[in-house]
């Protein structure tokens, strides 16, 4: 039984239920928790697309000393990467000697990620790590390996959980594929 949906004309069906994304969401927690157990880390989500992920995220971690912060970036027009990666909102938080956590919703080319830790770099951290919800490989342009993935997934478009087509479909509980 599956319930598709359209978004501007464009049919999406279910992919990952909301049951087995909390479920991957508490293991990367877990993980996260282990590795910054004597840390106060500072979270960076990246809007738009990482606000629910991160939300979810930040909570199941549960460090009661670590802080939040908002950058954001902008790469995709419709169902493809434009190759150029705009930054539309900055970091303005001190970061120096931070343990720091990059809080992403999807790696497809990478070019994000890549700009994103060479900037945050500048800013003299104690360390990087990034923690991404869907990460496809097989779009990699750059080789980037995030620490911390939820979820592997072909090269197809995808929507829900916080992810958009031109701004449409983050509402959605569960995460849906493009039909074929
Ligand atoms: P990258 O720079 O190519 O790795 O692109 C990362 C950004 O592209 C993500 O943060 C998303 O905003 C967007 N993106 C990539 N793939 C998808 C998708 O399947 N659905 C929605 N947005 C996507
Ligand atoms: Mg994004």
């Amino acid at each position: 039984m599956e319930e598709k949906v359209t978004v501007d004309g464009l049919t999406f069906v279910p992919y990952l239920r909301q049951e087995e994304i909390s479920r991957q969401v508490k293991r990367v927690a877990e993980e996260l928790r282990n590795d910054l157990k004597d840390s106060a880390p500072h979270f960076i989500c990246v809007l738009n697309g990482a606000f629910i992920f991160a939300s979810d995220l930040i909570r199941e971690i549960g460090i009661n000393d670590s802080t939040i912060s908002f950058v954001r970036y902008k790469s995709y027009q419709g169902l493809t990467s434009t190759g150029s990666v705009k930054q539309l909102i900055g970091m303005t938080e001190d970061i120096d000697g931070k343990d720091v956590v990059i809080i992403e919703d999807i790696v497809d080319t990478g070019l994000t990620a890549v700009q994103m830790i060479d900037d945050l770099k500048k800013r003299n951290p104690n360390s990087i790590r990034f923690a991404t919800l869907l990460h496809k490989p097989e779009s990699s342009k750059t080789g980037f390996q995030p620490d911390y993935v939820a979820f592997q997934i072909p090269p197809k478009f995808i929507i829900g959980y916080g992810l958009d087509l031109d701004g449409k479909g983050r509402n959605l509980k569960d995460i849906y594929v493009v039909a074929e």
